[in-house]
């Protein structure tokens, strides 16, 4: 490894996120493709590849766009005239891509969310919008699921939430092991949820009736 060179391109690029993480440029970025694609042994040169780097960029910036959102932001607006609602609201089958942070290949699910508001209630697109927050970023499903249950319980403040999330691992199905068609399923509970077993399982009932993944 003496022969890694701290003035090439990519080692700038490794070094200066070490250094300050968000702060690569887009310019080192397509760089850093550009290195990829020789790599592979391709020419970044020849006219199909040429805007390559470009693309990839783009669309690593639509990928990974939950880094730039913020859930109190997304959350803030809530209502309360819902005539004494209090029983659960449930969202089934939000679909999500993301992808994993050990290999960077894709997870493609569904989410589903409940909760037992306390007084108010959100807009829902509003819980699909914090889904896509935390599923556009480098992960791992438990703490995708972790995340979504707890910042709904953090900023909406409800009785409880509920969170099941099924979804296929392409770092599995498509490499390494090899096997596809099987879905990881994850739950995470907070407060009514995580201590009352019959609102769990009711959940549970309502969001894997009638669906196959
Ligand atoms: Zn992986």
């Amino acid at each position: 490894m003496s022969s890694v060179n701290l003035s090439q391109p990519t080692s700038r690029n490794i070094r200066s996120s070490i250094l300050s993480p968000g702060k690569v440029s887009r310019e080192e970025a397509e760089e850093a493709v550009r290195t990829m694609i020789l790599w592979l042994g391709d020419d970044p040169l020849r006219e199909g590849l040429l805007d390559t780097p470009a693309r990839v960029v783009r669309a690593f910036e639509e990928w990974f766009s939950g880094y730039r959102l913020k859930p109190e932001e997304i959350l803030s607006m809530t209502f309360e005239e819902v005539e004494g609602y209090a029983e659960p609201v449930t969202l089934r089958g939000i679909q999500f891509e993301s992808y994993c942070e050990h290999h960077m290949a894709p997870i493609i699910g569904v989410v589903h969310i409940s909760y037992i508001p306390d007084r108010k209630v959100v807009g829902l697109s509003k819980l699909a919008r914090i889904v896509d927050l935390y599923a556009k970023r480098l992960q791992v499903q438990e703490k995708l699921t972790a995340q979504i249950a707890n910042t709904v319980q953090a900023v909406l403040n409800p009785k409880g939430v509920a969170v099941m999330i099924s979804a296929e691992h392409q770092c599995m199905s498509t490499r390494g092991v090899l096997k596809h068609g099987v879905d990881t399923i994850t739950t995470q509970y907070t407060g009514e949820f995580s201590l009352d077993k019959s609102r769990q399982s009711q959940f549970v009932k309502l969001v894997t009736s009638g669906i196959s993944r």
